[in-house]
């Protein structure tokens, strides 16, 4: 966190306030001017702007001020989706909040209205200060579960009906604490074989395994039907990876003569094999989905996702369960499926893609081919393209030892044609900068790629919405060389080859799309893109343009060109901040494994990206309409000061 600057908060205060007091000023005399002028123009109405001050450590504050604005001006019905909102209450405490927390509240907030007025905190809203007064009976509680609870739980076994055996186990995994004996809970557990048991020794609790209380897993049979030809694992010793830890279980495969191989007798219990020949060990189809959401939102790695599980298993190191992380990792990487077969899967069809951009058939109007020149902005594609060394990866492994379980299905492109294609380009030396002298342009080929296999990435989203593109992501050898960038480009556009307007921002644009169209005959027909047939514009990400000489600055402008809206092309410098968490790990990773799980990450952020679009563009929306209304009341007022001659020169 930066030091704040003295005085800071002051001049903002008072900033702040001026904004207010003129803008009231100025909505006070439009409004007069409109109730006597034009009945048709807008009333002005008030606005609520609440920010969120977290540039102090220890305590964040929410402030809501209120300031005139015109009314919108009268807009086509349109219904948009009601998305339940809590909206942002002040009356929530951010000191004890996680920073991300409030982020994700901000980003989901879409209630644009102004908190009325601040609620009463109420002995509730601090429920921490209610529970220290009766911490000692929490305690009390915690310690009774360690006993054997009440005398009715173990004076008689609850299980089947009219046991009389003495109840010493239960299970640390079933609702409640209640004593079974060990009949009644093997019983109990025909279809929970995946549960810890502990048995009573006469002064604690000990952990016992369920298969040394009895219990016997039948595969290929329904539950509690024994099978009159089992085959048992070798050593009678199976492993099985769950959310609450690794389990030691005695399992017989069915081996009638209708039975199933060993795997799909697996597969049919919901655990996936760790191997295909004699598997004995695999992992709970829960453990996978709960271990993909972990590394997607924590980003943590696969061996602290693994350790988490010895110690739920063993938390003392006295009795460590068997080590199977490595039969772990293998089972980690999920697989898509298709039609075909999974080799009938296509280049980039794995790929979420973004529900807000252009997809001719899909949802553009089925006469978009014929829109009038003026407005074929409206079905424009626009794409952001960037470099990042952080993705890097360390020159260990080959794709013999770890190859890839996708061949460019989803983000990252196909490989072997790529490599062909950096072969035959060979060494080629970059033309430099004619332009200020970019690090990106005149440092590609002398980069350090000492014990790299690759420097980093390319890759490209859509510049609007930030979702990464199907077959967008390709390895860097050197530095950002455009042989490596013209083939990412070409490579994802074969996912959009009907559009016909594509703005492509680039913060080296005015040099990478200099010889773009004619070194594109070096690279295989299939992957052409025809530009006579298109509108394609090139332009300078607005936060990198001023570091251009100033014919750039006009030419590859964002804000100078018709049809680019507020479009500011920095986008794919945002989604870097996802992604780059994950680099410390995937940098030691072998090729196949690192673009897998790269793909997997690039995969969850357009998930959350499509899943959070609605609330996403309708914040946009209330914002955007609003402003739309305020810039043509000033349009107006500002053309009516210039003289109408003038005007027409200037139009
Ligand atoms: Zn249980
Ligand atoms: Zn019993
Ligand atoms: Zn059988
Ligand atoms: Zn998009
Ligand atoms: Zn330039």
């Amino acid at each position: 966190m930066p030091p704040i600057e003295k005085g800071w908060r002051r001049r903002f205060t008072k900033y702040n306030r001026q904004f207010i007091e003129e803008n009231n000023q100025h909505a006070a005399q439009r409004r007069r001017n409109d109730d006597t002028q034009d009945d048709a123009l807008p009333r002005s109405m008030y606005h609520a702007h609440t920010s969120i001050d977290v540039t102090h450590r220890d305590h964040h504050s929410v402030k809501t001020s209120y300031f005139r604005a015109p009314q919108a001006m009268p807009v086509p019905h349109v219904t948009l989706p009601v998305m339940p909102s809590e909206g942002i209450s002040e009356a929530f405490n951010f000191d004890v909040m996680d920073e991300a927390y409030v982020d994700y509240l901000v980003d989901t907030n879409t209630d644009m209205e102004p908190v009325k007025s601040k609620r009463k905190r109420t002995a509730g809203d601090d429920p921490q200060k209610l529970w220290i007064p009766k911490q000692d009976k929490f305690l009390r509680e915690f310690i009774r579960l360690e006993g054997c609870g009440d005398p009715m739980s173990y004076q008689a076994c609850q299980g089947l009906p009219g046991c009389l055996n003495e109840p010493v186990v239960r299970c640390r995994d079933c609702e409640g604490s209640q004593l079974y004996c060990q009949a009644c809970i093997v019983v109990q557990h025909t279809t929970m074989p995946l549960h810890h048991m502990e048995i009573w020794s006469g002064s604690y609790f000990q952990r016992i395994l369920l298969r040394d209380l009895g219990h016997r897993v039948q595969l290929g049979h329904p539950p509690s039907v024994q099978c009159c030809n089992p085959a048992l694992v070798f050593d009678d010793d199976f492993v099985v990876l769950e959310i609450n830890g690794i389990h030691r279980l005695s399992l017989n495969f069915c081996n009638c003569a209708t039975a199933q191989t060993h795997n799909i007798q697996l597969l049919h219990a919901c655990w996936y094999p760790s191997t295909t020949t004699n598997p004995q060990t695999a992992a709970a189809f829960r453990l996978l989905d709960h271990f993909q959401m972990y590394t997607f939102e924590s980003k943590g790695s696969a061996f602290k996702y693994y350790q988490s599980l010895a110690r739920l298993t063993d938390n003392t190191g006295t009795c460590q369960p068997k080590d199977r992380y490595e039969s772990f990792l293998r089972m980690s990487p999920g697989c898509g499926h298709d039609s075909n077969g999974v080799l009938g899967t296509k280049e980039g069809e794995l790929a979420v893609l973004c529900p807000a951009c252009p997809h001719p058939g899909k949802n553009l109007p089925p006469d978009w081919g014929n829109t009038a020149p003026h407005i074929k902005w409206l079905y424009g594609l626009f794409l952001a393209i960037d470099a990042n060394f952080r993705l890097c990866r360390r020159n260990k492994s080959s794709k013999q030892a770890d190859p890839s379980f996708n061949k460019g299905w989803a983000y990252f492109m196909e490989q072997s044609r790529f490599k062909e294609v950096l072969e035959a380009s060979g060494t080629q030396v970059q033309e430099k900068s004619s332009c200020a002298s970019h690090n990106a342009v005149n440092l590609a080929d002398t980069k350090n790629a000492r014990r790299m296999a690759a420097t980093g990435v390319g890759a490209i989203v859509c510049a609007r919405h930030n979702l990464t593109r199907p077959s967008a992501v390709g390895d860097l050898q050197k530095g950002e060389k455009y042989v490596n960038m013209d083939y990412v480009f070409f490579s994802t556009l074969q996912h959009a080859s009907t559009v016909r307007v594509l703005n492509i921002s680039y913060d080296i644009a005015c040099q990478w799309s200099k010889h773009l169209w004619s070194q594109m005959s070096r690279y295989p027909s299939t992957i052409h893109l025809w530009p006579d047939d298109n509108v394609v514009t090139f332009v300078v990400l607005k936060f990198h343009l001023p570091a251009h000489i100033l014919s750039c600055q006009t030419k590859y402008s964002l804000n100078l060109i018709k049809g680019m809206a507020r479009t500011d092309g920095e986008a794919v410098e945002r989604g870097w901040s996802n992604i780059n968490p994950i680099a410390t790990s995937t940098q030691g990773m072998g090729p196949g494994s690192r673009r897998d799980i790269l793909d997997d990450h690039f995969g969850d952020w357009n998930w959350c990206k499509v899943c959070n679009l609605g609330p996403f563009l309708l914040r946009k929306l209330k914002e955007a309409i609003p402003e739309r209304n305020q810039h043509i009341l000033d349009l107006r007022d500002f053309e009516e000061a210039i003289p109408p001659t003038s005007l027409d020169q200037w139009r």
